[in-house]
This record gives structure tokens, C-alpha cells and sequence, in this order.
């Protein structure tokens, strides 16, 4: 099956309304996904004039559109949700559930599938979409790009990047240039071995995507306990030296 007609087979059990298009006798390819096509809808009736993604129609020359390229086109549920789908199920999930899906794969899918990620909540994925049968490398379509997500590595990473968020900035992830106070907080010796690794995957789109994905609010928690509990020790040493020093005087009085 080929991308569109995978996610408009989900479509079809999703309970979202499925656009009309209007269908005429057709000769040639899909102008979007290039099969051959006895059936199409005219192109100027499926997209609006905001559309720019010509370049990546595998039959620019066409000039009818296929059914299941057109009604993905129009679904808009398709632009405003990240998206897995095999031929059975789709799934429509937000940013903070995208670690869910991505490392979980087999819980939701079988067989062929495609995924689509936005972060403009308006630009076409659908029809741009690779279609994957392996669960441990994978195609990922964002909108103008598209990257070759390994599950293993990426998990690797993603912890430790974890481990990172909770003393760095997501820009100093991002761009490698870090602060020397938090490094020192964060474990000199540790730092390096890190960011060692950290290094050689800095400027891919998955690396972006990971830190995307961290999800600053539970990290803000996280990061705040270990602030008060941080405050609550200094209070403890401090109360612990007062009567120290007390119990000196005592012995001198
Ligand atoms: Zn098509």
C-alpha cells in the first residue's frame, strides 16, 4: 500500500468525516503519489491556493489527483495532530505524547506504517510520508523534512539528555555551548562523557526532535525539588555548626 492509501484505510474507521472530493474519469498517474490512476479529482478542487508543496509530487506532469492523495490532502485533522497510522488505526496525539508513540511503536501499530510530525500545525504531511515496516528504524516526516529515527540510539540518547535538562537549558543542548557554573554542578567528569557523546549527534534532526520532546514543565518540578531540598541541607548544616559553636562556647564559659 502507499502512504495515503495506508492513513485513508485508517481514516475510514477513525470516526473523522471524510472530505468529499470530486471524482471524474482519469487517465495517467497521480499527480502526488504517482500510481495509475482510471479515477481522480482535478488538482485546483483538492488544494487551496496557500499550497506550496509541488516539489515533492512524484508526477508533477499529471493532472488528476487519486482518492486517497486527495482526501488526505483535505483532512485537516492530518495538519493539526502528529500522526501514526497503519491501515487499521490512526492515531492523532499531541507534543506531550509523542515519547509515548515513539518508543512504544508495537503497542500501536502493525504491519506498514507512516508517521507525521508538525510543529507549524498546518503543513502537509500525509502524502510526504515514507511508509515503514520496521519498528527499529523508521522514517519520520516533519513537515519540509524527513529523518531515519534509530529506537534504540534515540532511547540512549534521550535519557541522558534527561539527565542533562535538569541542570542545562534546551539551548545549551541544542548549540553545545554550556554554562561553567552548571557544569561544575552537573559533575565535571561526567559532563565529558556526556557531551562526548552528545557531540556526535548534535545538528541531526532526531537529536532536535529529542529535545524537543523534553518536556519542560515536568522538569521545572523536578528541578525545584531539587532546589528546596538543596536549601533544606544548607539550613540542617547551618543549624548543625551554630550549636557546634555553641557547645564550644559552653565548654569555655
Ligand atoms: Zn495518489
Amino acid at each position: 500500500m502507499t502512504n495515503t492509501e495506508i492513513i485513508y484505510q485508517a481514516l475510514l474507521s477513525s470516526g473523522i468525516e471524510i472530505p468529499e472530493l470530486e471524482l471524474e474519469e482519469a487517465d495517467g498517474r497521480c499527480i502526488a503519489c504517482g500510481k495509475e490512476i482510471t479515477e481522480g479529482a482535478k488538482l485546483k478542487k483538492v488544494i487551496s491556493s496557500n499550497f506550496t508543496d509541488y516539489d515533492t509530487f512524484k508526477c508533477p506532469e499529471g493532472t488528476h489527483i487519486c482518492k486517497e492523495c486527495g482526501v488526505c490532502i483535505k483532512t485537516r485533522e492530518l495538519r493539526i495532530n502528529n500522526f501514526i497510522a497503519d491501515k487499521n488505526k490512526l492515531y492523532l496525539f499531541k507534543k506531550s505524547e509523542l515519547e509515548e508513540y515513539l518508543f512504544n511503536l508495537k503497542k500501536y501499530v502493525q504491519g506498514d506504517f507512516v508517521i507525521g510530525l508538525t510543529r507549524s500545525f498546518k503543513k502537509h504531511n500525509s502524502f510526504r510520508c515514507t511508509v515503514n515496516s520496521s519498528f527499529r528504524h523508521f522514517y519520520i516526516r516533519e513537515e519540509d523534512k524527513e529523518y531515519l529515527f534509530n529506537t534504540a540510539l534515540a532511547k540512549e540518547l534521550y535519557e541522558k539528555l534527561w539527565r542533562m535538562y535538569l541542570y542545562f537549558t534546551k539551548d545549551e543542548l541544542i548549540t553545545g555551548f554550556y554554562s561553567v557554573n552548571k557544569i561544575h554542578e552537573f559533575g565535571p567528569d561526567e559532563f565529558d562523557t556526556y557531551e562526548n557523546i552528545m557531540k556526535r549527534y548534535r545538528g541531526t534532526h532526531y537529536f532536535d526532535l529529542l529535545i524537543y520532546m523534553l518536556d519542560s514543565e515536568k522538569r521545572n518540578e523536578i528541578v525545584a525539588e531539587r532546589i528546596k531540598q538543596q536549601k533544606e541541607e544548607k539550613q540542617r548544616q547551618a543549624k548543625a555548626e551554630k550549636e557546634r559553636k555553641q557547645d564550644t562556647q559552653l565548654k569555655f564559659d
